[in-house]
């Protein structure tokens, strides 16, 4: 059987630094690839890569309705610094009125499900929305970043969307990436100076307490089985371990 893209690029991936891992994918993998950026430090890392290397490679972020002002105040000077426009994608005015008419603005405090719900509105379906018709979708991942997580490949396939997800930082320290956006003064969020390493929404995301793993910040008030990430909530409402084919970040 001929071996696929994924499997050639590989081994090929992994022999490279992020800068030479993004030129090359955009060399190989033909269409569209987007870069789906939420701001955090991984993502601005990758962003600083697409921009200073001139790549075809769209940077699209999610504006959820919730994100923190340092997060929009980042959004605009990374735009600043890089003389680039990130495009957003937003959640249908509709369903997100109709979902906050029914539930409350805040009822992801209350109820797993709730919470599901507004990821899925707010986070999932503008997904969908903005990888229609890509043929890759380059994420800001890392492995180490959480048990969830340690399975997240370079490359793979993702099934569901049919298209190739690179995930050129999965074997990156944090502390790697962070010497590198310290080398090239590549802009931040201030939020991770006050102890917040996963930045997500607002009401969902606080500081880390010392010794606490990097995304126990994130809906810290669900049980840790059910909390990773609301976008690996499938379309039946399951939720599954390991990296999900929605989860931008
Ligand atoms: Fe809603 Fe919180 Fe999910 Fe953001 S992270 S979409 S506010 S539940």
């Amino acid at each position: 059987m001929k071996p696929s893209l994924v499997e050639i690029l590989a081994p090929r991936l992994a022999a490279l630094d992020l800068d030479h891992r993004l030129k090359l994918a955009r060399e190989v993998i033909p269409g569209h690839i987007v870069f789906t950026t939420s701001f955090g430090i991984e993502d601005q890392f990758v962003t600083h890569s697409i921009f200073t290397q001139g790549l075809e490679i769209d940077v699209v972020t999610i504006d959820t309705g919730r994100l923190f002002e340092e997060t929009i105040s980042l959004w605009e000077e990374t735009e600043a610094r890089y003389a680039r426009r990130i495009h957003a994608v937003y959640p249908q005015a509709l369903p997100l009125a109709e979902f906050v008419a029914e539930h409350g603005v805040n009822s992801f405090y209350r109820a797993v499900e709730n919470r599901k719900a507004c990821c899925h509105v707010r986070k999932v379906e503008p997904l969908s929305r903005l990888l229609a018709g890509a043929s890759a979708w380059v994420t800001g991942l890392r492995a180490d970043q959480s048990q969830a997580r340690e399975g997240v490949n370079l490359i793979e396939l993702d099934n569901d969307r049919k298209l190739v997800k690179l995930n050129p930082l999965a074997d990156y320290t944090r502390e790697a990436i962070v010497a590198a956006t310290e080398a090239f003064s590549v802009p931040v969020n201030e939020l991770h100076a006050k102890g917040f390493l996963s930045i997500g929404c607002a009401p969902c995301t606080r500081a880390l307490e010392p010794g606490e793993s990097e995304r126990a910040g994130r809906w810290w008030w669900e049980e840790d089985e059910k909390k990773e990430c609301g976008l690996h909530v499938g379309p039946d409402g399951r939720l599954t371990r390991g990296p999900a084919p929605e989860d931008p970040r």
